[in-house]
């Protein structure tokens, strides 16, 4: 199929794309890399009448990373992320999850901003974000504003952001002394979106889990943080007893749904081998082993 017409407007200011975007309303959408959004015009799962292109938008492509935090602007191919040896370092999960992230082709052309925004149930860096407790900078005509990740992912179906609003940058939090990080996925094939995925940060002292982060992807309709699991890991040496514990609270937490590629029960099964394995993990890196 080919998409509904449309007309693409290609602003070349921050300013441009948000007057375009208020202008038209709930009949604009934003596009970016178009790797999600090309196939749903295609498939008509989406008809505006205007695309706005923000490809042309100077102001939305940074990586910094400074006062413990990584900040992305929308705009960032995930390969350059990818790429970028200083936020591989100062957050150590973007370096184990990235490369789940479709393929080399699609990272190229897909955006960090995009895929923050399309905020798929399965995807990694909503996990990421979500599990890290990190932040989304939203800005439109009316100004900006900083939005935690929890707040951010409302559902995949509907969205926190106003019709004239759009990602401008996107904020993963830096590890810091004493932080290691574990990642797990299955999916059908590489390059799928996941059947599950779990993220965990850890933070140890003298071997002992201080803080603990562990979230989860296509389990639910948005990343979820595995509250129950991570008690079960502070204050551990993430000792068998103490994966075994986690592992029975993440399969606990969760409440999957069947889907194409796996049953409730399978991901609910591999939500907890996961959580069990990213936190094994997580706590080997922390530690240097
Ligand atoms: P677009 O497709 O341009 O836009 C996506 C949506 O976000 C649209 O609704 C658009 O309006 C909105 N949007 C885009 N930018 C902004 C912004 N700055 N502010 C507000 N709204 C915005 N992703 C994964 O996470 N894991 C995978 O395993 C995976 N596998 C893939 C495999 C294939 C073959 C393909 C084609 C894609 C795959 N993807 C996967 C999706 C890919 O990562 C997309 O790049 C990402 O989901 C969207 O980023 P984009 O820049 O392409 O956004």
């Amino acid at each position: 199929m080919k998409p509904s017409p449309l007309r693409l407007e290609r602003p070349r200011s921050l300013e441009e794309a948000l007057a375009l975007l208020a202008e038209h309303g709930e009949d604009a959408k934003p596009i970016a890399g178009g790797q999600s959004l090309v196939p749903m015009l295609n498939f008509r799962l989406a008809a505006p009448a205007v695309l706005v292109d923000l490809n042309q938008v100077p102001a939305l492509a940074l990586i910094e990373c400074a006062d413990g935090v990584v900040r992305v602007g929308a705009m960032t191919p995930q390969r350059d992320l990818e790429r970028h040896a200083g936020a591989l370092a100062a957050c150590p999960l973007l370096r184990l999850a990235l490369p789940y992230v479709g393929h080399v082709a699609t990272r190229n052309r897909g955006t960090v901003g995009g895929s923050i925004a399309h905020a798929d149930a399965a995807a990694e860096l909503p996990l990421l974000l979500q599990t890290l407790g990190g932040a989304v900078e939203v800005t439109g005509t009316g100004g900006s504003r900083l939005v935690p990740a929890e707040e951010f992912f409302v559902s995949h179906l509907t969205s926190c952001l106003a019709p004239d609003e759009i990602v401008a940058e996107v904020r993963f939090p830096a590890g810091g002394p004493g932080w290691g990080a574990g990642f797990a996925e299955v999916a059908p094939r590489h390059g799928d979106y996941a059947v599950c995925a779990l993220a965990c940060a850890l933070r140890v002292e003298d071997g002992v889990v201080a803080e603990a982060r562990l979230g989860a992807a296509a389990v639910s309709d948005r990343p979820v943080r595995l509250a129950a699991a991570e008690r079960a890991l502070v204050g551990s040496r993430c000792e068998p007893e103490a994966l075994a514990a986690a592992t029975e609270e993440a399969r606990r937490a969760v409440d999957p749904s069947d889907g194409m590629h796996a049953s409730a029960g399978y991901r609910r099964h591999l939500s907890g081998v996961l959580a069990g394995r990213s936190a094994r993990r997580a706590y080997d890196m922390a530690v240097g082993g």
